[in-house]
């Protein structure tokens, strides 16, 4: 039976019945006349989610990490320059796939915690009178830390700079779960995948290119056959594919879309502002400390906490597994062992996240973490109780 718990990782999210009856379906032909039924529209809709009226959705068959070498390869070339800020692991390892590509990485150190410096950038573009500097890359949700960036401050930041340079956005784990805005914040390309926000299994990288970034890729000469954008929107043009495209997360996108669409984005939004608001009760219920610095930089879809001094954050999420059957995010890179993560997005509830909440208590105690029993979940349950809209509209 644990195999029915919620899971508290912050990606791969729960997948909600409907997303998985919708991604059961029997092999097609997609060389068929009514794939174009069913791929189009998805291209169409998807384009609300990243707020995008003239970005190119394009998706592969492929996890987030194979979004970010889409993009890298189709714009930029050996020996160009960008610049990139280091805040946890996933600004990490977008920072060693573009050296391992050739490119020349200036690299803004920040410690862990922090978010995309939006005035460091100010001051190496406005340096860079000669624009070397070809994309500035950010990551907008740093799952590692639970940081969540300023991505139109980074673009003030490009403009006060009167800099060229191309603004490519890992969203993998905000979108769909936190605001995100292409077009207003200008955005060239944003990166995501179907196993977060979109609440379906891995596999597809989703990405939205503006008419700059496409652009581009006539003078970019990174190598690229299976990411190549070109070949895509041809296929995709006359509703086809270029190789054999992932059927079943087509049907579970067509579905998932409809399912945000219902709920409303704004309201998809507020559910995850409110989750991760319990959340951030019960961590100061325990007296324990979130690895984000500010309250301008917390994540609404995954919380990193720090376990108190002398404990190991492995212990804790190994115990929770193991005892109870429910996963947790371990600390990533330097985070190892010092924090642990609480994903909230996605497929959830408040009831839900109460469960996550009183699981990760009972692995505290049988660890003797200094907490009372019951007392983060305590505060989450008033938070939530006293929030809702039909609380507050009856105390009016
Ligand atoms: C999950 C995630 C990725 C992509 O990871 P994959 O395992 O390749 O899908 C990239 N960036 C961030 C911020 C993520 O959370």
């Amino acid at each position: 039976m644990p195999n029915q718990n919620p899971l508290f990782i912050p990606g791969p999210t729960n997948i909600p019945d409907r997303l998985r009856h919708a991604m059961n379906v029997q092999t097609q032909d997609h060389r068929a006349p009514d794939f174009v039924k069913t791929f189009a529209p998805v291209l169409e809709k998807t384009k609300t989610v990243f707020a995008t009226r003239d970005g190119q959705i394009i998706t592969f068959p492929a996890s987030g990490t194979g979004g970010w070498e889409a993009c890298i390869t189709n714009t930029l070339s050996p020996g160009d320059t960008v610049l990139v800020a280091r805040y946890g692991m996933f600004s990490h390892r977008w920072i060693d796939m573009c050296q391992r590509h050739g490119l020349d990485v200036q690299i803004i150190e920040c410690p862990w915690g922090s978010g995309a410096p939006a005035d460091k950038f100010e001051e190496a573009l406005k340096a860079d009178t000669d624009h070397k500097i070809k994309a500035v890359l950010v990551t907008h949700n740093e799952t590692a830390t639970g940081v969540k960036s300023d991505i139109a401050a980074v673009r003030g930041a490009m403009d006060a700079a009167g800099h060229p340079a191309m603004l490519f956005v890992d969203c993998v784990s905000s979108l769909g779960s936190m605001e995100f805005q292409f077009d207003n914040w200008g955005v060239d390309i944003a990166v995501s995948g179907s196993q977060k926000g979109f609440m379906l299994a891995t596999g597809m990288a989703i990405l939205c290119v503006s008419p700059k970034a496409l652009a581009a890729i006539e003078t970019a000469t990174l190598p690229r056959t299976f990411f190549d954008f070109r070949d895509m929107m041809k296929a995709n043009a006359s509703g086809g594919f270029p190789y054999t495209p992932p059927l079943n997360l087509i049907y579970g996108m067509a579905e998932a879309l409809k399912m945000l669409e219902e709920e409303g984005l704004e309201n998809v939004y507020a559910r995850h502002h409110r989750l991760a608001e319990g959340v951030r009760k019960a961590v100061a219920a325990w007296g324990l400390r979130l690895v984000a610095q500010s309250p301008d930089l917390y994540s609404d879809s995954v919380s990193a906490i720090y376990v108190p001094e002398g404990f190991d954050s492995n212990k804790l999420v190994a115990r929770a597994f193991d005892a109870y059957g429910v996963s947790f995010g371990i600390g990533l890179g330097e985070m190892n062992g010092k924090a642990f993560r609480i994903g909230h997005l996605g497929s959830l509830t408040d009831v839900m996240v109460l469960s996550g909440l009183a699981t990760i208590e009972m692995a505290m105690a049988d660890l003797d973490y200094p907490i009372a029993l019951g007392s983060g979940v305590a505060a989450a349950q008033e938070y939530f109780r006293t929030t809702r809209a039909d609380t507050l509209k009856a105390a009016a």
